[in-house]
């Protein structure tokens, strides 16, 4: 079905059957996200009908998401924002960063520059990639398709807002952090150093503890856009537990 088909279908579904979609493995769920569903239909968004299908989602044991996610570095003043990953700036030295363009130097040149994430957002590739895990894990659609950029709530906002309205969602279809497997690719900068402030970061959002949490970090070894410090990838593989 596309998209718009079924964002039709799912307000319709809403308007003759107002309260059938919430319910999951027999319990209705309440709480905060009930109340964001209700202010975001009262304010004619919308976006949010598409966080509960017309089917249930059953209330089964463990629950297994992946997220991917990838962003375009440029030079820091090219890009306007510096790189946040995981809730954390990315504070660095000039980089050799490869010229694919010719902007700077000559084509396939390298330009010695600091870094920025170009996106709509802030590019928070570990926090995107986590978002849709959850989403994924729970059979809902996408972050694009959740966080629409047409939706005032979330043009231009701090990605930690995705990661609060995923907990949200994911806690009132009773589930919570299993354990989360991060493996974030990017040449350059390094980024050891900041990990711990990330996990941090990612715990806190996610009102987990640290033994459920992993980060990795690996380089592209020099090769593709990852590699020539032009783009910068994370995958992400977590489980949901049912929160008893
Ligand atoms: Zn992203």
């Amino acid at each position: 079905m596309k998209s718009s088909s079924f964002l039709l279908y799912s307000i319709l579904s809403a308007a003759v059957v107002p309260y059938a979609a919430f319910v999951v493995g027999g319990v209705t769920p309440g709480g905060r996200y009930l109340r964001t569903i209700t202010a975001a239909v009262s304010t004619g968004t919308g976006t949010d009908d598409l966080l509960r299908p017309s089917y249930a989602i059953e209330k089964i044991p463990l629950r297994i998401g992946h997220g991917f996610d990838i962003h375009r570095m440029a030079p820091l003043a090219e890009a306007g924002q510096p790189v946040v990953i995981g809730g954390v700036v990315i504070d660095h030295l000039p980089q050799k960063w490869t010229d694919a363009e010719g902007r700077y130097v000559e084509k396939g040149g390298v330009y010695e520059t600091e870094l920025g994430v170009v996106a709509h957002s802030d590019g928070d590739v570990i926090y995107h990639s986590i978002v849709d895990a959850i989403f994924g894990a729970l059979t809902l659609p996408d972050i694009g398709q959740v966080f629409q950029d047409t939706d005032p709530r979330w043009k231009g906002c701090d990605s930690s807002k995705f990661m609060e309205h995923a907990h949200t969602v994911m806690a009132d279809y009773g589930y919570k952090v299993g354990n989360i497997d991060v493996t974030l690719i990017l040449e350059r900068p390094k980024v050891a150093s900041f990990k711990p402030a990330m996990k941090k970061n990612i715990v806190n959002l996610l009102q987990t503890t640290p033994g459920r949490v992993n980060i990795k970090a690996r380089t592209h070894e020099r090769v593709d856009s990852v590699g020539e410090l032009r783009s910068l990838s994370c995958h992400v593989v977590m489980t949901l537990e049912l929160d008893t």
